[in-house]
């Protein structure tokens, strides 16, 4: 199907790319452009966009009112540095505070350089209790970005291990494991950091008994928590963010269960409707350790993202309930697919954050799929990992549905 890669103007995109890129990537189709759910590839194939660019196009590609955003502002004004203000800084930080209930925001320009930023904070908040006051507890199979103190708080030794010795102190456990918890956390503990839905680590779900030991053991022990909303974050589970749920009403808890509070959330892949963004979320005690001139950015939180990250966030308001709606049918869809096939274990994750959990490595239905002109990932070898954009229907995620029935006919995957 995808035999003719070379766009239109005759120049060997792939070519120049295995001749002149550092060889990170590796990469099989061009994108030529993209509307609403779907990718075209310079050839001219279209696919149905399952995985919105790892999360980020989250209104899915061209919504009008983020292209009218970004024109107007590219008109405006793109970028001034933050030795000055610009007019969306403000509003944009009130929105995130407001969503979060947090008070104060720092904005970036990636995921990792969050991560980056609340661990500072996190040893900045040790160093003025205690000079041995630098542990940070994270999980195994988590994932927070390529920078050097990002993988030091991975749990995937692939990702540390060729760049050792990393910042010490950081102590690993298995998600959910309260025990273990328990034992980890201690004075010396400076934060305790966790994804509420590990992504890359194949969509596990923190629980909140888990969630709630860690808010006790960090009270106790002044240790900051910090929940990585990168992925989870900003709609995508049916809730700002994705914590949230662990505090829920309709759980139908006793009113005298107390709501779990982090002291820093960080957030990034939708923010900016495709434009490099994030944002440290922290409470005052958090953001405090951040003294004038302790911490900056050249790019971070510059005119055209920030005011796109508005559109982005009013958008986002409208589309909650959807998202639940369109949530729940695709959960109950794949599960369908649990009941028919004995090598499809289970269905996993919230809203538009899915995956299924095979008995076999998944890489092969990755493949498939691309060829039936469905873009999905596998993650964690076994988990078919589904992040569609929010504004997904459901004949598309039938679509998605038949596909992988006819895939898992064939038996399992190899
Ligand atoms: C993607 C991701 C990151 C890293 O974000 P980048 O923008 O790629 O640096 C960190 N944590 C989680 C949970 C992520 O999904």
């Amino acid at each position: 199907m995808h035999v003719d890669q070379r766009p239109p103007d005759g120049s060997d995109t792939l070519g120049l790319e295995g001749q002149y890129l550092i060889r990170s990537y590796s990469h099989s189709i061009v994108i030529d452009r993209g509307e609403g759910c779907y990718m075209y590839d310079a050839a001219g194939n279209r696919y149905l966009d399952f995985m919105s660019g790892i999360g980020v196009n989250a209104l899915g590609m061209a919504h009008p009112r983020m292209v009218q955003a970004m024109h107007e502002q590219v008109d405006q004004l793109v970028h001034c540095s933050n030795l000055y203000a610009h007019a969306h800084q403000g509003p944009l930080a009130e929105r995130l505070a407001k969503a979060s209930r947090l008070q104060r925001v720092f904005f970036t320009n990636s995921g990792a350089e969050c991560i980056e930023g609340a661990i500072k904070i996190a040893k900045g908040h040790g160093r003025k209790i205690s000079a041995d006051k630098y542990e940070i507890v994270a999980l195994n199979n988590s994932f927070g970005g390529r920078t050097l103190a990002a993988i030091a708080v991975t749990g995937q030794e692939k990702h540390r291990e060729p760049f050792e010795p990393l910042i010490p102190g950081v102590k690993f456990i298995d998600a959910n494991d309260v025990a273990a918890l328990e034992s980890a956390v201690g004075e010396n503990t400076a934060a305790i950091l966790f994804e509420p839905i590990l992504g890359e680590g194949g969509i596990v779900q923190i629980d909140r008994e888990f969630a709630a030991k860690a808010a006790e053991l960090a009270r106790k022990h002044d240790a900051l928590l910090i929940f990585d909303e990168i992925q989870t974050g900003l709609g995508r589970t049916g809730k700002h963010f994705a914590y949230q749920w662990w505090n829920d009403p309709g759980r139908n808890e006793s009113a005298d269960v107390e709501p779990i509070l982090p002291d820093i959330i960080v957030t990034a892949k939708p923010l900016g409707g495709g434009l490099p963004l994030g944002a440290i979320i922290a409470n005052e005690k958090a953001a405090g350790v951040i003294t004038p001139g302790i911490h900056g950015s050249t790019f971070g939180g510059n005119a055209l993202a920030c005011r796109v990250a508005i559109e982005f966030l009013d958008i986002l308001d409208g589309l909650l309930p959807q998202i639940n709606e369109t949530g729940d049918y695709f959960g109950s869809q794949l599960h369908g697919l649990v009941e028919k096939y004995d090598f499809v274990q289970g269905v996993r994750g919230r809203g538009v954050m899915r995956g299924i959990n095979l008995t076999v490595p998944g890489k092969s239905v990755v493949g498939q799929c691309q060829e039936r002109g469905l873009l999905i990932n596998c993650t964690a070898d076994t988990v078919l990992r589904f992040l569609p954009p929010y504004i997904i229907e459901r004949g598309q995620i039938d679509e998605l549905i038949g596909a992988l029935d006819e895939i898992f006919a064939q038996g399992p995957p190899e």
